[in-house]
């Protein structure tokens, strides 16, 4: 389960973008997660709270935002939302299509608590 391995890199990116010693004042993690990147949420919400739990990170709350697939045509050059089993142009019918969004995995942003 890949989710696992998603959620400890997401924490260690955060240790390497957050001194030590703020980390306990990080409230609010968001992802964007590209609905392509063959992550599933709840999985990688279940990972994510198994690994900080108990640790300086605990109670750091994980917000997913599904990022929708979308494709950029090469004839028509236009960008459309396709559903991953049918990867033609709707537009165009052409299926020179390069991915524009929907694969990506990263954070977004870091909220801390304000005091
Ligand atoms: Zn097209």
């Amino acid at each position: 389960m890949h989710e696992f391995s998603l959620a400890k890199e997401i924490i260690s990116q955060v240790g390497r973008i957050i001194p030590v010693n703020d980390l306990p004042q990080i409230q609010t993690i968001k992802i964007h997660v590209g609905e392509f990147s063959n992550v599933m949420p709840d999985s990688l919400l279940f990972a994510f709270n198994s690994l900080i739990e108990g640790t300086i990170l605990n109670n750091v709350r994980l917000e997913l935002e599904i990022v929708a697939l979308k494709v950029k045509c090469n004839i028509c050059q236009q960008v459309h939302p396709i559903q991953t089993n049918s990867f033609v142009c709707p537009n165009c019918n052409s299926r020179e299509l390069q991915l524009f969004s929907g694969s990506e995995l990263f954070i977004e942003s870091i909220l801390m608590k304000d005091n």
